[in-house]
């Protein structure tokens, strides 16, 4: 299997970016904030329970969504692979994920990692609200609140995998097709 967790700050482009790869190597695209929406939209418990930390731009606990995660990728008969977005958003949920994909015998192929600063991604967050409508980009503060708990929480998650030799850091400057260039690079290496 092929496993990849693509990494990075909101508004680095990994949902964008994940459309492109899971069409060239056929994986099934786990977004975890793309499964909470869904919930919020259908009003689901979990969307109850989830709607409060989302609107204010913190993480949803780790437990819930473990839970949640766990429960997508067991779904899945013979898989080719997985594309992680959003997901490990924290040293816990990064342990978890190792176990869960331990017992299936295998593991992450690597983690690439978005880099873009933070002038930009606020720039781009905030277009995004333009047309996304997300109440967690349409607030300056709350913007700023998922970058400082990215920094604080999230950024660390990249050394658990850098010390498995795993990490790769992409430029996340430029055209969207250049950047899927790397990345495709990236992964080729990795194969
Ligand atoms: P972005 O990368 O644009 O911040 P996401 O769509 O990945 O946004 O996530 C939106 C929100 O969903 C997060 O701010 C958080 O509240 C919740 N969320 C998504 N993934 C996780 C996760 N792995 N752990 C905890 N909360 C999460």
């Amino acid at each position: 299997m092929l496993n990849i967790v693509l990494f990075g700050p909101p508004g680095a482009g990994k949902g964008t970016q994940s459309e492109r790869l899971i069409e060239r190597y056929g994986l099934i695209h786990l977004s975890t904030g793309d499964i909470f929406r869904y919930h919020l939209k259908n009003e689901t418990e979990l969307g109850k329970l989830a709607r409060t930390f989302m609107d204010q731009g913190h993480l949803v606990p780790d437990e819930v969504t473990i839970n949640m995660l766990k429960d997508e990728v067991l779904k899945q008969t013979d898989p080719k692979g997985f594309i992680f977005d959003g997901f490990p958003r924290t040293n816990p949920q990064a342990h978890a994920l190792d176990t869960l994909l331990k017992e299936l015998n295998t593991s992450i192929t690597v983690m690439l990692g978005l880099e873009v600063e933070e002038e930009e991604l606020k720039a781009r967050l905030t277009n995004r609200a333009l047309s996304s409508g997300r109440a967690d980009d349409t607030d300056p503060e709350i913007i700023a609140n998922r970058i400082a708990v990215y920094n604080r929480e999230t950024a660390p998650v990249k050394e658990f995998y850098a010390a498995q030799n795993k990490y790769i850091a992409i430029d996340g400057i430029g055209t969207i097709d250049s950047i899927t260039e790397r990345l495709y690079s990236a992964i080729d290496s990795k194969k």
